[in-house]
């Protein structure tokens, strides 16, 4: 299967790639934004085309008011087409009356705790009955190019990724943004690269590993929060993309 979908998008545009996609998985395909700029860039593709894809988001509700505030301008950019998953009630109300709300700085256990209530449950629930989910990992966030994939099996959730944005550069991205006045996440200027809820991500150092900037007070060994198993390329991707963040801020000032 996942050899016949590489065959069957080669030669194609993206927006044509999107579109041949949502026919062969028509209403049982799916992409998932945190509103960071790759994924601002999907959206704008799929929202502007009118390709029947469903965009969906999640909301845990301890995200940045920054992520809040680039959510908003998509909305009102795209009139308010983005579905949002927000974590069951009873469980937070539990989760918050027995352990209060900063729980996760206590164990790794209660941090996995809180991440599956909050992220890895609502995916589920986002995914469950689709075959196909749009994700936006670029090759060159890799050392080596070929370990990205344009399609790849996702055994956790049983769903075929397809990594739409392969072969864009960083500054493909950063061109298209300002190209189409894509709003995007102004965190990514100050350091912040994979931008998750606001009390478990900061800013890093230009060279810092990117788990530096997520869960800081934990064992690297213990970094995984269940909605996409870390590899070397998605780390690998994230330092340059931070490094060339961080590059141009101090250009900029
Ligand atoms: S990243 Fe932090 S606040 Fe967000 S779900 Fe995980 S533990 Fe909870």
């Amino acid at each position: 299967m996942i050899d016949k979908l590489k065959q069957e998008i080669k030669n194609k545009t993206v927006v044509e790639q999107l579109l041949f996609l949502s026919e062969k998985f028509k209403d049982k395909i799916v992409f998932s934004t945190s509103f960071g700029q790759e994924d601002q860039v999907i959206t704008d593709l799929i929202l502007k085309n009118n390709i029947p894809i469903k965009v969906f988001s999640l909301d845990t509700g301890r995200l940045f008011e920054e992520t809040y505030k680039v959510y908003n301008k998509t909305l009102e950019k795209y009139n308010n087409k983005i579905k949002i998953y927000n974590p069951n009630t009873e469980k937070v109300e539990k989760l918050l009356s027995e352990k209060g709300p900063y729980s996760f700085y206590e164990s790794t256990e209660n941090r996995k705790e809180c991440c599956g209530i909050r992220k890895v449950e609502p995916l589920k629930r986002a995914l469950s009955g689709n075959a196909c989910w749009i994700t936006g990992l670029r090759a060159e966030q890799s050392t080596a190019r070929n370990e990205l994939e344009f399609f790849e099996w996702d055994e956790n959730f049983k769903i075929i990724k397809f990594n739409v944005l392969k072969d864009w550069t960083l500054a493909d991205i950063n061109d298209y943004l300002v190209k189409y006045n894509v709003p995007y996440n102004s965190l990514h200027d100050k350091g912040f690269i994979s931008i998750g809820c606001s009390p478990c991500t900061r800013a890093i150092k230009k060279g810092e590993d990117i788990r530096a900037g997520r869960w800081w007070w934990e064992d690297n060994s213990k970094k995984e929060c269940g909605l996409h198993e870390t590899t070397k390329t998605e780390e690998n991707l994230l330092i340059i993309k931070t490094s060339f963040r961080i590059e141009q801020a101090a250009k900029e000032e």
